[in-house]
């Protein structure tokens, strides 16, 4: 079996098999691009090793035979004591992770060769001891885990006794003396002299990269992230170039465009004499990539000469690790690059234009998870501020407010106009109200799944956790942090992206891309390339979607945004929002009516305020499809909370005062009172137990779609039942409902669908039997989560789903992203079924899942109609149906 590769070998659509890394060194190899060589120990070799505890059979033998190939190309031996020939050894798995083991340099080095390397370095004495030297702290520390704090202390004490804070001032007889302590260190904590076996020590950096797969934090991350734990790392041996023989060596970084914005220029840095983590590790300033010209023009020339050919062979933005070796140019890695949010849009356009991608290829380039960060207002670039803490980017934004440390003192600040930031250790359930009445939200613990950030996100507010270097004191109402007090009513800017926090009012700008979707700019006429780059990427995603995307909205102004947002519809329009405000008496009335009489006076005092709630809608849709959900949630919650109305009438008595009304509504609650309301008396149960409700509601739907059709509007409006579980219930409404619908519509050119949500497990099991009688199914992917996995998500999200995601049981919670191998395939089933018994059944999805990038490209494959979503997300939702859709 061959289990290592010469980079002249491999190239970059082998990552499985070689890594990101290695794929990428074999692709320059191969472009003639120059390349220290080197080869490639592959990911099977890993997987056999960590499979059984030992290296696979015939490893060995194909290292031996790789290494003296390399041997013989660079007519140097590993570690010879005159001569050496140096490798580093770095790991390089398909993904790039977090907690794996990194690499180390200058392999081959010991007491006699680091003599030969300074001969071979014209006597370069300080190079060799200092090379050495980074040698015992890497392997010490990433191969043996010797702790790295005791190595940076003694090289601290070194510069101390030199009276120099710069590692350049340390001269050979100090990094000999410093080699001499490292070694002592080393073995103070290994038990074990430093080993000065070349091969021994090749082989045991490759063990500690196969191990380092299994750390724990890599582990960890990769569960998080549904990265296979059966993948493993390769392994990179490459001979050493030197950046730190002198000024005219030196190492540094570049990317092809500029990452944040994507403009096109020359981006990166560099550091003269230096090796390979210096330009990282910040301990000496690099310079502007664009010095290097000034200090060796041929290799800057060169350079930029790969840097544009390896642009045009990825066909995307690259970035680069190079070193110099006395004025030599090395390339030492590439790999697409990341950018941000922008970055990528504009990039995608800016490809397009020069011809290295089409438009169907510029959808791969961005996604929905970017355009919705790019409709957050943000942080201007350069604003000035310096972040007093960073803690974990939770849930995107920028936010500007007053500190708060309580729910009620938010709601109450809030409802005097503030804008208010809540600050908490932690977030819990309690914190629900406070955390609705704030802009943003600050916590001092807890990661990317804990309640604040979870319950946030769905919010979609900006969070910031885990800022741990704030020391909050809740009840003096104050924290610090960097030294500073900040008290209740200081004002604080958070920014949700990045997880960084600052003191004092940072200036925003509202998104430019919200600006243009709302149609207040015209991409045709802006110099903004960002603008003009997501007009030509949606513009192409619309042409190539099969699925419509429509809106959940209740309002006329919320259906007019969402039309804005690109809207064709809307998939869900919420009733039982029209029966709040100071209609609620009457719904009150409704409830507690004691005979048909009452309540039909009730219905009919309804009846007009939600046929004009309709008109409006219907106008503002013009034409367009709307989907009118019937009143779906228990009556109970239009009536005041039981405990309180016990206690406001037990006190009224105490006061001798008439409180027979007040006794008649809390005998009601306690009629009505479920112990889990979420699986009680709602939807299309309360029309078939509440008699004329339903009806009042379809004539309210129906008499507003005449009247709009007699004022030369059309309405197009679908009723639809909630809730459904057995065919015989949706009959039952619809046999009513058919007759009201045919009485009001009489001899008008007005069409009304009846149709039911699937919602219910069962629903979707007996989907075949349901479309007999329905016309359209609308999806209601939370309720069937909910029901599905028996989750209430009002309660679940913030109480154990941290829990859940650290132990990997889902990577995100089933109520952001459909949970496509069990919710999905009961869409799957009644999409399936529902269409085999009545072929054209128009199929939606109305959960909030509508807008979920992954969950759209779910809902494409499974061949829906459409999805809807809230206005916000509709430019989401098209994107990435055009993204499912190429
Ligand atoms: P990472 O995955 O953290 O980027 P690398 O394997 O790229 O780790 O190594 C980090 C740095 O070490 C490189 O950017 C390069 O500067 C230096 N380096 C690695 N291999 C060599 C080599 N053969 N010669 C010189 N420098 C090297
Ligand atoms: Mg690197
Ligand atoms: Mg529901």
């Amino acid at each position: 079996h061959k289990y290592v590769y010469d980079f002249a070998e491999g190239n970059k659509d082998l990552k499985d098999l070689l890594g990101g890394k290695g794929a990428n060194l074999a692709e320059m190899t191969n472009l003639g691009l120059p390349v220290p060589p080197g080869f490639t120990i592959t990911t099977e070799a890993c997987q056999a090793y960590l499979a059984s505890g030992e290296q696979p059979a015939g490893l060995a033998d194909q290292i031996a035979v790789h290494l003296a190939a390399l041997e013989q190309g660079m007519g140097r031996r590993l570690g010879d004591p005159d001569d050496p020939l140096l490798v580093s050894v770095r790991s390089g798995a398909k993904f790039s992770m977090p907690g794996m083991m990194e690499t180390v340099l200058n392999v081959g080095l010991n007491d006699r060769s680091v003599v030969g390397l300074a001969a071979q370095a014209n006597g370069n004495q300080r190079f060799a001891w200092d090379s050495y030297r980074r040698l015992i702290q890497m392997f010490g520390k990433t191969v043996c885990e010797v702790p790295g704090e005791e190595f940076e202390h003694a090289i601290d004490e070194a510069k101390r006794a030199k009276g120099s804070a710069d590692d350049l001032d340390l001269d050979a007889d100090d990094l000999r003396a410093l080699v001499d302590t490292y070694k002592k260190i080393f073995s103070k904590h290994t038990g074990r002299e430093f080993p000065q076996d070349p091969r021994e020590q090749l082989d045991l950096a490759i063990g500690a990269v196969f191990d380092s797969w299994n750390a724990e934090r890599a582990v960890i991350y990769r569960r998080q992230e549904r990265i296979p734990a059966d993948l493993g790392t390769a392994v990179n041996v490459v001979a050493m170039v030197f950046g730190n023989l002198g000024p005219d060596s030196g190492t540094g970084v570049a990317f092809t465009r500029d990452p944040a914005s994507g403009a096109q220029g020359i981006y990166g840095d560099y550091l003269a004499n230096a090796q390979g983590e210096d330009v990282v590790a910040g301990i000496r300033n690099t310079v502007p990539l664009q010095e290097l010209e000034r200090i060796n023009k041929a290799a800057y020339d060169e350079l930029l000469d790969y840097m544009a050919r390896l642009e045009r062979h990825y066909k995307d933005l690259c970035d680069i690790e190079f070193t110099i070796e006395r004025g030599k140019l090395w390339m030492l890695q590439t790999r697409v690059g990341k950018r941000t949010a922008a970055a990528a849009f504009v990039i995608a356009g800016q490809l397009v234009d020069e011809g290295l991608i089409d438009l169907d290829e510029a959808l791969h380039r961005v996604n929905g998870a970017q355009l919705a960060q790019l409709m957050f207002p943000r942080f201007q670039l350069d604003h000035g501020f310096e972040a007093v803490a960073t803690g974990i980017g939770a849930s995107p934004g920028a936010a500007v407010g007053k500190v708060v440390f309580t729910s009620a003192r938010a709601v109450e600040l809030a409802g005097q106009g503030e804008d208010v930031i809540l600050v908490r250790r932690e977030t819990n359930p309690d914190d629900l109200n406070g955390m609705i009445a704030s802009k943003g939200i600050l916590t001092s613990r807890g990661g990317k799944t804990s309640h604040a950030a979870v319950v946030a996100r769905g919010m979609g507010k900006t969070c910031v956790s885990g800022a741990d270097a704030l020391d909050i004191d809740v009840p003096r109402r104050r924290f610090t942090v960097a030294g500073q007090t900040v008290t209740e009513g200081d004002v604080v800017s958070i920014d949700g992206t990045t997880g960084k926090v600052y003191l004092g009012q940072v200036p925003a700008t509202p998104s430019e891309v919200v600006q243009y979707f709302e149609g207040e700019l015209d991409p045709a006429a802006t110099d903004d390339a960002l603008v003009r780059a997501v007009h030509r990427i949606m513009s192409h995603a619309d042409a190539t979607r099969r699925l419509t995307v429509r809106t959940n909205a209740d309002t006329a102004a919320d259906a007019a945004r969402a039309r804005r947002f690109g809207a064709e519809g809307i998939g869900l329009c919420r009733t039982e929002h029209m029966f709040l405000g100071d209609r609620r008496e009457l719904v009150e009335r409704l409830i507690l009516a004691r005979d048909a009489n009452e309540r039909d006076e009730s219905l009919a005092a309804l009846l007009p305020l939600q046929r004009a709630d309709f008109v409006g809608i219907f106008r503002a849709m013009d034409g367009q499809p709307v989907t009118v959900r019937l009143i779906d949630p228990p009556l109970h919650e239009f009536l005041p909370p039981l405990e309180q109305l016990a206690v406001d009438v037990a006190v009224a008595q105490e006061r001798g005062e008439d409180v027979a009304k007040e006794e008649a509504l809390l005998a009601a609650v306690r009629r009505m009172h479920e112990e889990n309301p979420m699986l009680g008396l709602r939807g299309v149960r309360l029309g078939l137990v509440i008699p004329g409700l339903f009806a009042m509601q379809v004539r309210a739907i129906t008499e507003a779609a005449v009247e709009c059709t007699r004022q030369g509007v059309r309405a197009c409006p679908e009723i639809m039942v909630p809730l459904v579980g057995a065919v015989q219930e949706l009959e039952t409404v619809r046999t009513e409902a058919e007759k009201i619908i045919a009485e009001v519509v009489g001899g008008s050119d007005v069409e009304v669908l009846i149709g039911t949500m699937i919602e219910v497990p069962r629903a979707a099991l007996t989907a075949g039997q349901i479309a007999e009688a329905a016309e359209f199914f609308s999806f209601g992917t939370n309720d069937l989560t909910q029901m599905g996995w028996g989750f209430s998500r009002d309660d679940v999200e913030g109480a154990f789903f941290w829990r859940y995601l650290e132990l990997g049981i889902f990577g995100i919670s089933p109520f952001e992203s459909i949970d496509a191998d069990g919710i999905g395939r009961l869409v799957r089933i009644a999409a399936e079924e529902g269409r085999a018994a009545r072929p054209g059944l128009k199929l939606g999805v109305c959960g909030e899942h509508g807008g979920d990038p992954d969950s759209v490209h779910f809902f494409h494959s499974v061949g829906l109609d459409y999805v809807s979503c809230s206005p916000f997300r509709v430019p989401v939702a098209r994107l990435e149906a055009g993204r499912a859709a190429v």
